[in-house]
């Protein structure tokens, strides 16, 4: 519409143009911007003659809207009227709107938060979205468990599941970074997520506070997208690898005693913890960390090794220790690996598996999980 301004010339009102966010930092930050014209086409070119570099956002090589972007006049795509031709009054308003991959968008702090990621090109922001968008499920929140929730959520990780019955107890204060001296008493899980929430805000972290048990697993396991082990003990440890394969979920296992490391992924198909171990020692040959003791800092490698690990499978990136096994011994200072191959003979994975469920593991190991009998000295599932 133009109007006669009262010394006969033409005031005008020009056509009003939507930018979205992706661009708008092209703009001025401006959400709508004024331009001029009598065409779709004229209008851009005003646009991108005020805005150089969001004209070229909208013009490809040779000079076309590419086809990523459409352009809307009052609601109405282009291509369904005169496409650049198609005539606008003033009073219109257009839009601009490219295709977006879809997913959250980072925020200016998530982008600062996590720039030592994002710039490598490994990561990105594409992979740094992945690590948003991932569940994690941790099984216990002691030795291992502690420094691996611990980086996951350093790294952005969507969601931390942490499962244990346990309190902070004084002893484990010497290993589990989770806890604080002044936690001694309070329930480990909770401990847990006031640490990680602590360190990162942005993470969604649910507790579980209770043993990890036959009845459970089936509805817990099922919940994530993937599970660290750190348990410290053989009945929870086939029970998690049984849980994992029946729920098809990756488990990034982990191990320690003493000096000693081990660390290893099983993905369903490609091996588990019983084509390793195909039986459990019997009770009390093999002591855990109450019994025998463990070097802290060992926990924070390898800790630290399931987290990479984790990362690596989200990212997919790297060559990851699945059908390898990681022997970590401290005191030589040596890391070895070994392969891990399915053994066809495995009851769970094998051709022909005789477990198809979920078993009395109690039975199995011939001895009480963690925290419905506290057998052990400190009664603890995380290593
Ligand atoms: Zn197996």
């Amino acid at each position: 519409m133009e109007l006669r301004e009262p010394d006969g010339r033409n005031r005008h009102m020009p056509v009003t143009v939507y930018i979205p966010t992706p661009f708008r930092r092209f703009a001025g930050n401006q959400t709508y911007v004024k331009a001029d014209g009598k065409t779709v086409g004229e209008v851009l070119e005003s646009l991108g003659g005020q805005y150089p570099s969001l004209r070229q956002m909208i013009y490809d090589a040779s000079d076309e809207i590419p086809g990523h972007i459409n352009i809307y006049v009052n609601s109405q795509e282009i291509h369904s009227l005169q496409g650049k031709l198609t005539p606008v009054k003033d009073g219109d308003e257009m839009a601009v709107i490219p295709a977006i991959a879809g997913g959250q968008v980072l925020t200016p702090e998530q982008v600062n938060r996590y720039s030592r990621h994002i710039i490598m090109p490994q990561v990105g922001p594409a992979g740094q979205r992945k690590l948003m968008e991932t569940e994690v499920l941790v099984v216990g929140a002691g030795g291992l468990g502690g420094p691996a929730a611990l980086y996951l959520a350093l790294a952005g990780i969507g969601t931390i599941g942490i499962i244990d019955f346990d309190v902070v107890d004084l002893s484990n204060l010497q290993r589990q970074v989770l806890h604080q001296t002044e936690d001694v008493g309070k329930p480990k899980t909770e401990s847990a997520k006031e640490t990680l929430r602590a360190y990162n805000p942005d993470v969604n972290v649910v507790i579980h506070n209770t043993p990890i048990t036959s009845d459970n697993a089936m509805e817990i396991i099922p919940q994530y997208d993937m599970v660290v082990n750190g348990a410290d003990n053989f009945t929870t440890r086939y029970l998690v690898n049984d849980a994992c394969y029946f729920a098809g979920k990756t488990l990034v296992d982990g191990s320690i005693l003493l000096f000693d490391g081990q660390a290893t992924v099983f993905v369903p198909g490609h091996g588990c913890y019983r084509c390793l171990f195909p039986a459990p020692p019997p009770p009390g040959l093999v002591p855990n960390c109450a019994e025998a003791g463990v070097l802290g800092a060992l926990t924070g490698v390898m800790g630290s090794i399931q987290a990479i690990e984790v990362i690596k499978q989200v990212l997919g990136i790297g060559e990851s220790l699945v059908s390898r096994l990681l022997l970590f011994d401290a005191l030589a200072m040596d890391f070895r690996i070994v392969k891990l191959r399915r053994d066809p003979k495995c009851p769970l994975c094998g051709d022909n598996p005789t477990i198809k469920e979920l078993i009395d593991y109690e039975g199995f190991c011939g001895a009480p999980f963690p925290g419905q009998d506290h057998d052990g000295p400190d009664g603890s599932v995380g290593a």
